[in-house]
């Protein structure tokens, strides 16, 4: 058997409660395969933490952390707390500070029910999203100058390193080679505005695709791309893109694929020097939390991809199985899908499915 030990940070919100359900799913894997044990360390960092302590996480948080397999989060940010003090403080910290410099993120359509676009089928859908996790737009690095006066200016600077921008495009060109979907990558830029940074991205990818002569590419603008996506989804396999473009495509891919309750991700350190952090796409969705209402299945998924990643690819099927098969009880499921089950309810027959499959 198997034994992990996983930081479970839940945060705020709907995080919480889609938290319970993904650890419900862990533990009813190892009570029902016996192939795995996880050890669960609860932290309770986040916004209401901040509120008491003035901080989101602890100082030595990351020590704390850096020795545990994998980290669980839900979301974070709160009414109350400015989302770029909640972001900072801790996400950001966290990947920043474990060199999570991949963030994986599957925008995938499981059932044609759920698409917004007429007459896409599942297989139409199916895309990976590698986006930059550590720097470009997300550095942190600017200041305001001339405070208060008529001339004040915010400065907010990209920081592209070659180091980073290499690795983040191997990772993807060595995932566009192994997933056999289109062997294809698709780069997202800019260049015709942002002519440091995104020139700068565009070389390194030339670069980089001179080694991969038989991985198709395509390079469009940001803007473009997301037209593209929904024009014609069915084109994309794996696109590489930085930070913060690679958030605002990611959320539109999750309103392809039904919404931001289906939208899981990863941060990744894929040298293995620090613990990746598995954490859905979605936020504390302050509006819906505490009513049961939250979809857990991002959240779910995304505990699939910490299986996978952790190299239990047949356990990680399993919890697919599950996903998928939820997805034909339509009325037990939450209203996001169109159902008037509960986020514990749709946990529940997850888990069923997945006895039956075991
Ligand atoms: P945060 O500030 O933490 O990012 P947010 O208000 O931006 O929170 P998100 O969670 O990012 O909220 O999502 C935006 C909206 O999408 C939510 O308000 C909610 O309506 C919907 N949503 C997000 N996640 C889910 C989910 N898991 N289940 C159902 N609806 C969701
Ligand atoms: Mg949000």
């Amino acid at each position: 058997m198997k034994k992990y030990k996983i930081a479970v940070i839940p945060g705020d919100g709907i995080g919480v409660e889609v938290m319970k359900e993904g650890v419900k799913v862990l533990e009813t894997l190892s009570k029902l395969t016996g192939e795995v044990a996880f050890d669960f360390t609860w932290f309770d960092w986040g916004c209401e933490y901040y509120l008491e302590n003035g901080k989101m996480m602890d100082d030595d948080g990351l020590e704390k952390l850096k020795n545990f397999d994998a980290i669980l989060l839900g979301a974070v940010g709160f009414p109350g707390v400015p989302d770029h003090v909640s972001l900072r403080d801790l996400l950001l910290k966290i990947r920043q500070g474990f060199d999570q410099y991949i963030n994986y993120r599957p925008v995938k359509l499981l059932s044609e029910l759920d698409c917004p676009i007429k007459g896409k089928k599942p297989g139409d859908i199916d895309m990976i999203f590698i986006r930059e996790n550590t720097e470009g737009e997300y550095a942190g690095i600017g200041g305001i100058e001339r405070e208060g006066k008529e001339e004040e200016i915010a400065l907010q600077t990209s920081v592209f390193t070659r180091k980073t921008t290499e690795k983040v495009m191997d990772y993807a060109f060595d995932l566009a080679k192994k997933r056999n979907k289109l062997n294809h990558l698709t780069s997202i830029t800019k260049s015709n505005a942002l002519n440091h940074s995104m020139v700068f991205w565009d070389k390194i990818f030339k670069e980089k695709k001179a080694n991969y002569p038989e991985i198709k590419t395509a390079e469009y603008h940001v803007d473009a791309a997301a037209m593209y996506m929904i024009q014609r989804p069915e084109s994309f396999d794996v696109v590489v893109a930085s930070n913060l473009f690679g958030d605002i495509l990611t959320d539109l891919g999750a309103a392809l694929q039904g919404g931001l309750g289906f939208a899981a991700g990863a941060n990744i350190n894929p040298d293995g020097k620090y613990p990746s952090m598995f954490e859905p796409v979605h936020g504390s969705a302050p509006e819906i939390a505490g009513k049961g209402l939250a979809n857990p299945i991002a959240m779910i998924w995304t505990i699939k991809i910490m299986l996978d990643f952790l190299g239990h690819e047949s356990l990680a099927d399993t919890v697919m199985k599950g996903i998928e098969g939820s997805l034909e009880m339509r009325e037990k499921l939450t209203p996001d899908m169109g159902g008037k089950g509960s986020t514990s309810q749709v946990g529940e027959i997850i888990c069923d499915i997945m006895s039956k499959k075991l």
